[in-house]
């Protein structure tokens, strides 16, 4: 589905006034890299609803079993072959023109640094996978470290310091979020005067709530997503492309 062009100009045209633009992305932004999401309909966990227990905090310290398997998927993860993609790159021109005040994401596969947003703009709510943590002692590490040890056969490879458990460096379900994290990412989503979600589902909460938030301190807010979202009753507009097309024209990249 192609978006009439007067609705791309309207925002454009917000964009482009804007002083302080936001952007919120979620796993939808990285499908066009290769990356499944979680819920749209070719997402990790609309096609097996088992493989939500790997993201859950509970299962994954009970249950060695489950570490296991959640070591597999890391060892696999299309994170490490994945290129940033033409929505990715649109939001680092943004950044280089000086427009963008904050880069909220939900995604932990460190795409948008790659595609060259500063990492001090970049706001990681959910952490990284590029990234291992000691739930014990908090050591952190290359992820890549560890994944040499599954390669000589360490199937659940415990702490190098206090042999605590090792994870991603992300937040599971069940987790604490970083309450810092939270707030910056809430004080930067008040503080814009056009606020765009992308690739989002906008269930996971408490950052979905920055779409609101955002909204209530006056900004314009923008979805781009395939699917509808809580949030599409106070969006000022909703464009349902592809996020790969849509954002090189709302941010008026020069190849667009
Ligand atoms: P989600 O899976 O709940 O929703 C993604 C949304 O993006 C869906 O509504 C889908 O319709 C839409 N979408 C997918 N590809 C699109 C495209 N090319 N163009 C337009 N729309 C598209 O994602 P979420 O809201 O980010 O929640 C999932 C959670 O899982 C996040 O908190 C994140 O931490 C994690 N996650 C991250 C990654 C990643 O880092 N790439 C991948 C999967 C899950």
């Amino acid at each position: 589905m192609t978006q009439p062009e007067a609705l791309i100009d309207r925002v454009r045209g917000w964009v482009e006034a804007a002083a302080r633009v936001v952007v919120l992305t979620g796993a939808g932004i990285s499908t066009e890299s290769g990356i499944p999401d979680f819920r749209g309909p070719r997402g990790v966990w609309t096609r097996d609803p088992q493989a939500e227990k790997l993201s859950d905090i509970r299962y994954y310290m009970a249950d060695a079993e489950i570490r296991k398997k959640a070591w597999q998927a890391r060892l696999v993860h299309p994170a490490w072959e994945a290129q940033p993609n033409a929505g990715h790159a649109a939001i680092a021109a943004l950044e280089r023109r000086g427009k963008l005040h904050a880069l909220i994401t939900q995604n932990i596969d460190g795409l948008h640094q790659r595609a060259g947003n500063s990492p001090e703009r970049v706001i990681e709510v959910h952490g990284t996978v590029l990234k291992v943590v000691c739930m014990s002692c908090g050591w952190k590490g290359p992820m890549q470290e560890t994944l040499v040890r599954l390669l000589t056969g360490e199937e659940d490879p415990p702490c190098g310091l206090c042999g605590g458990i090792l994870k991603s460096d992300t937040i599971s379900f069940g987790q604490s979020l970083i309450p810092e994290v939270i707030d910056r990412a809430m004080r930067c989503a008040a503080e814009a005067d056009c606020f765009i979600a992308v690739g989002s589902s906008l269930q996971v909460y408490p950052i979905a709530g920055a779409v609101a938030e955002a909204k209530a301190a006056g900004a314009r807010v923008v979805i781009v997503n395939a699917e509808p979202t809580p949030f599409d009753d106070i969006a000022d507009a909703l464009l349902a492309d592809s996020i790969g097309r849509t954002l090189p024209r709302i941010f008026q990249c020069p190849d667009s």
